[in-house]
């Protein structure tokens, strides 16, 4: 029999019913009158959710679609950039910037861990001229959020412009982009959005319009210029993803009204701690061991001595129908990685945690059955 899968990686993750009843809405015109309520509804949430009063660009790419439009934007060959990075996506960020000719000056920190600001102000004050300044709010690879406001504060002391992915973070991990002052500001439809992949978003600071009309990295199809002439009249450039985005009026809405953003933080933190709690209660080692760095939405978890991860993974997924993510980069084989974002509730953290008991079990580890399951049990019933 087919069996119902729980769908527990960083992205794509599950989509609710009824944001996927919409994709089935019938196809509009992109130039009239009914897209340009829809866009100008989108616009509304989706300002909310970046907590910014700028306009924001939707690609429909996946999120590095969004990341190199970011680059190209802001950049000219040449350009200083300071490269922030705490795992493979901080590193794809000063790949794209190194692609298009930028000086790219590496800031690299231990994989499990966040960039330590003092290293940062000193390699720019060892490099006077950096125009623009990388950093990823949550390094999916790892299971590490970074602390955007202290990066912002550096980011205006030596006038730079700040590019932050937050393609796993944004909706689910606080952002406050125009208060901490963020240049631009990058995210993606499959993450904690709860829409499918397909839809990639670029928050555009004053600033960094004023950027992109300087920048000459070649481009065509990413140009913000071409946006910020359509997007006033409730249009875009070039045909939009207009199935996506009538799902993300749906999802804006639930994440919006029905959850509530400030609550939709608090239920991811809660999320990340009961599956902290249960994996440890497991005998894991986690990656990121410092509890006031751990992201919400992605936990990295260690693989024990006796076990290999690769039979693990296949036994959670093919018996109890649970799909985990592995490691990225030079930690594949080393950890494996359990995705706590968008639609996923208590009962998926229960049931993973659940079927890695089991699976232990199969595999002759001695874990106590139940073990991992009560001490999430205990995180939820504490709230
Ligand atoms: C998923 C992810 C990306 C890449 O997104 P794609 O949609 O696969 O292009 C980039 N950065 C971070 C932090 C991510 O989690």
């Amino acid at each position: 029999m087919r069996q119902k899968q729980i769908l527990m990686i960083p992205g794509p993750t599950p989509v609710p019913p009824s944001v996927l009843r919409e994709h089935s809405t019938p196809v509009i015109n992109h130039r009239g009158e009914e897209f340009a309520k829809l866009w100008g509804e989108i616009q509304e949430g989706l300002k909310n959710v970046f907590q910014t009063q700028n306009d924001i660009i939707i690609y429909p790419a996946s999120g590095t679609g969004a990341m190199e439009a970011a680059i190209v934007n802001t950049t000219s060959p040449g350009d200083k950039v300071l490269s922030i990075s705490i795992g493979a996506f901080g590193d794809r960020f000063a790949e794209i910037a190194k692609n298009f000719g930028a000086d790219v000056i590496k800031c690299n920190f231990e994989w499990g861990e966040t960039a330590d600001i003092s290293v940062v102000e000193k390699t720019l004050k060892e490099n006077p001229g950096i125009k623009v300044i990388l950093a990823t709010h949550n390094e999916t690879s790892t299971g590490v959020v970074q602390d955007i406001e202290k990066i912002a504060e550096l980011s205006k002391k030596y006038n730079c412009l700040l590019l932050v992915d937050a393609i796993s973070s944004l909706g689910a991990i606080d952002l406050k982009t125009d208060l901490w002052g963020v240049d631009i500001v990058v995210a993606g439809s499959q993450k904690a959005l709860m829409l499918p992949p397909g839809l990639s978003f670029v928050c555009v600071s004053q600033k960094a319009w004023d950027a992109s009309e300087k920048a000459t990295s070649p481009k065509y199809y990413w140009q913000f210029k071409l946006y910020k002439k359509w997007m006033p009249k409730g249009q875009t450039p070039y045909t939009p993803a207009l199935p996506q985005l009538y799902g993300l009026r749906e999802s804006l809405k639930i994440i919006l009204n029905e959850i509530g953003l400030e609550n939709n933080f608090k239920r991811h933190k809660i999320l990340a701690k009961a599956t902290r709690e249960g994996i440890k209660a497991l005998g894991f080692e986690l990656l990121c061991k410092d509890e006031n760095i751990a992201s919400p939405t992605v936990t990295s978890i260690i693989g024990k001595e006796n076990i290999e991860i690769k039979k693990l993974r296949k036994i959670l997924r093919e018996k109890y129908n649970i799909v985990t993510a592995g490691g990225q980069g030079k930690l594949e084989d080393k950890i494996f990685r359990i995705g706590h974002l968008g639609f996923v509730g208590t009962m998926d953290i229960i049931a993973t945690l659940s079927a890695l008991e089991m699976a232990l079990y199969e595999l002759g580890d001695k874990v106590e059955l139940g073990s991992g399951v009560k001490a999430a049990e205990e995180v939820f019933l504490q709230q």
